[in-house]
């Protein structure tokens, strides 16, 4: 058994979609100014961003996992090794099957959010319960300032404890929000990272500089609105 705990944020934008930091810049970032072991490039209904970072891994010390967060017709469902783009728009349960007929992993981001597909008052109109559902993971932290109401009813309905992982993931859309967010697992690898969502062994946890944070949003909100306009086909359904 592995004892090494390994630290992974799962939910990064980069100008792929409407985040905006390049790739190279946040591999940098993440290899200069944070811990992590393994990160996931989750763009907006593209995996552009994420495959170029997997073609830069060998340069760097930590692994990177492909993947992107795609708008279902009910809200947004993050897919992680995967080969194969998914489209935008097909229903959660559709969308769940094509990360799982790839073999992927698929993960409910700010499940309370507006855009999350529980929405912001609980199981909202998807009108199922979570167990129907074919995901692996649950995000209970997501590190974007104005999700503490979400991120606090996500692990409330977590510590239910329903057969599903936990993960923590940033959302950065800026540079500087790498790693707020973050998953704690067993072992250090990619690989390890993906048996231990699977033995429901991750939990989240939070950086610091929440304050900071939400300030560099705040100043940053027209720049990734104009990211925003700029990447519409991916971003239009993305977050307000
Ligand atoms: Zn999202
Ligand atoms: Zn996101």
């Amino acid at each position: 058994m592995n004892d090494v705990s390994g630290k992974a944020d799962l939910h990064i934008h980069s100008n792929h979609s409407d985040g905006l930091a390049r790739i190279p810049e946040i591999m940098d970032h993440v290899q200069e100014k944070t811990d992590l072991d393994v990160i996931a490039i989750t763009d907006h209904n593209t995996m552009e961003g994420s495959l170029f970072a997997k073609s830069l891994e060998d340069m760097y010390d930590f692994e990177v996992v492909v993947g992107e967060e795609i708008s279902s017709s009910s809200g947004h469902i993050i897919g992680l090794f995967i080969e194969e783009h998914v489209p935008a728009g097909l229903s959660v349960v559709e969308t769940l099957n094509r990360i799982n007929e790839q073999g992927g992993i698929a993960i409910i981001p700010h499940p309370f959010s507006s855009k999350g597909i529980f929405g912001p008052f609980g199981m909202g109109s998807l009108g199922s319960g979570i167990s129907d559902l074919a995901f692996h993971a649950l995000e209970v932290y997501n590190s974007m300032p104005f999700l503490v109401y979400a991120n606090r009813a996500a692990a409330k309905m977590f510590a239910g404890g329903q057969g599903i992982a936990a993960t923590g993931g940033s959302d950065a859309h800026v540079l500087r929000g790498v790693g707020k967010g973050f998953t704690v697992f067993r072992g250090k690898s990619a690989e390890d990272l993906r048996a231990s969502i699977d033995r429901l062994e991750t939990h989240a946890e939070t950086g610091s500089g929440g304050l900071s944070i939400a300030l560099r949003y705040a100043f940053r909100f027209p720049q990734i609105r104009r990211q925003q306009a700029f990447n519409w086909d991916r971003c239009k359904t993305a977050h307000n």
